[in-house]
């Protein structure tokens, strides 16, 4: 296997499970940090701050900087920037997607006329906020979605996840809606764009097949599954796109 420029991890499956490390991945990324390699951590996850990813990782052992860690309320904020400049932002969503646009120095509205209506996790949802940005896609906005997960597990059976509100809305106002969190490439475009690399100097890393590893295949750089987590590598094999690399465990790497 090549050396690469960016390594870019799922973190719970790939680096934690839970509580507890994986004890590989610690060590593979402590020999990154030895020879000051670039890594960062890409996770679906919005419900922590960046600040509290950090410090779940500084638990297991791992000291990172902050600007690594992407969620995707952290990456939608910056895609928007990117993206978007000067817009108007009327979103439906917690305090962390809030706190992730305002960095990025938007002015968060509920407005009906709007540049674009973002979507992430909001559990006081209701009729008039889903009503609102319904109003504001067919004024014109664009439609974005922190993840497209349609339902979560619980201990009552499956719950309503967020692309079921963003799938909502996107019906009314009859569009398509754009996602940020994996499988879609926005995460891994939002690090391209701010770090210049070339698609080929980076690879995405991960235990689930159906987000990280698709999160790589659809951006277009090289990718490792490790069987540590989600998808086991008898599932992944039986899958026609496969990952460039299947590990059992990052100690197999050598760089
Ligand atoms: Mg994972």
């Amino acid at each position: 296997m090549k050396t690469y420029k960016a390594y870019c991890f799922d973190l719970d499956g790939t680096v934690y499970r839970g509580n507890e490390s994986i004890e590989s991945a610690v060590r593979f990324i402590h020999r990154l940090q030895e020879m000051g390699i670039e890594y960062y951590f890409i996770t679906n996850n919005a419900s922590k701050t960046p600040v509290q990813f950090q410090k779940a990782l500084a638990k297991i052992g791992i000291e990172t900087a902050v600007s690594r860690i992407y969620s995707s309320a952290i990456t939608t904020a910056k895609f928007i920037a990117q993206n978007y400049f000067d817009a108007k932002v009327h979103m439906i969503g917690s305090e962390g997607l809030e706190t992730a646009l305002r960095q990025e120095g938007f002015k968060v509205t509920d407005d009906l006329e709007a540049d674009v209506v973002v979507v992430g996790i909001d559990q006081t949802v209701d009729y008039i906020k889903l009503a609102k940005a319904c109003a504001a896609v067919q004024n014109g906005a664009k439609l974005i979605g922190t993840n497209e997960d349609i339902k979560f597990p619980s201990e009552y059976g499956f719950l309503p996840g967020n692309g079921s509100f963003v799938q909502l809305i996107a019906n009314v106002a009859n569009v398509e809606p754009m996602y940020i969190g994996k499988p879609s490439p926005v995460m891994l475009d939002v690090i391209q764009e701010e770090y210049g690399y070339q698609k080929e100097e980076m690879v995405m890393i991960g235990d689930n097949y159906d987000t990280d590893i698709l999160c790589g295949v659809h951006f277009g750089c090289d990718t490792i599954h490790v069987n540590t987590g989600v998808t086991s590598t008898e599932i992944v094999l039986t899958k026609e796109r496969k990952p460039t690399y299947c590990l059992e465990h990052l100690d197999q790497v050598e760089l």
